[in-house]
């Protein structure tokens, strides 16, 4: 079976006392309401890491993630966070290849690849983000632009590599807008996302990696979207800033 996540995605949010107090609503309601099937995630701004970890130290029903790496190990990069710096504070999982981290930064798949084997190295799990831009849906090549994105900075990984990775579809035209694809536009683009991963490692790999969906998930759209067989949960952004609207959605 595979593992059904539901991560919050913070963003450039929150102050250190905000993001305590939401992380500690978190860890009571997920404790109150949630059943262990679900693995919850926190993705917070690096500032965040140190104090959540400790706040989840007697929650390991919670995981911890940073939302980006450094492709190099250490040295002269600054402003820079390396992946050994993260697990050293206690993160489990980064997101990486972000559509924001692409567009507002100038990330590349190439780099993105880099970055991957970086986390690897260090013990952290990828959460490992592709989606397409409005044009591209509105051409109709959505799946052979993700798939191409998934070849470019995942494909050089090992099977047993592979199964390690999370991926989170987010087309960009439904992130932060309030237009979610619906629900038989999200399971068809992860059944070819898995069936691309089946061509590569075998069916019996592609079925074990976990495949989110992010974009406008809501407490009231959640259910419909996570009920596609290939849709194993969701990447949250603006609803994983109040903890009622996150665990409802993880519930
Ligand atoms: P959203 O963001 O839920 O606010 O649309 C999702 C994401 O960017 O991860």
């Amino acid at each position: 079976m595979r593992k059904r996540i539901v991560a919050g995605n913070w963003k450039m949010n929150k102050n250190l006392e905000e993001g305590k107090k939401l992380t500690s609503e978190v860890i009571n309601i997920v404790a109150d309401e949630l059943n262990d099937d679900v693995q919850v995630i926190l993705g917070t701004p690096f500032i965040h890491l140190d104090s959540v970890s400790k706040l989840l130290k007697d929650s390991p029903k919670i995981g911890l993630s940073a939302q980006n790496c450094s492709e190099h190990e250490s040295g002269a990069y600054t402003g820079e966070t390396s992946a050994a710096m993260l697990t050293s504070i206690g993160a489990e999982y980064v997101i990486l290849g972000h559509s924001e981290r692409r567009e507002y930064f100038g990330e590349t798949n190439e780099q993105l690849a880099a970055k991957t084997d970086k986390a690897m190295e260090h013990g952290l799990t990828p959460i490992f983000c592709c989606g397409e831009a409005l044009d591209i849906r509105e051409a109709g090549t959505q799946k052979e632009y993700v798939c191409q994105q998934l070849t470019d900075s995942l494909f050089h990984l090992s099977a047993d590599d592979i199964k390690k990775i999370v991926i989170a579809y987010e087309p960009i035209w439904a992130i932060g807008t309030g237009k979610t694809a619906s629900a038989e536009q999200a399971q068809e683009m992860h059944a070819d996302i898995r069936t691309h991963l089946a061509g590569k490692y075998g069916a019996e790999v592609a079925e074990e990696i976990s495949i989110l969906y992010g974009g406008s998930c809501k407490p009231s759209n959640a259910k419909e979207i996570f009920a596609g067989k290939d849709v194993d949960g969701g990447l949250i952004g603006g609803a994983s800033l109040v903890a009622r609207d996150f665990v409802d959605i993880a519930k």
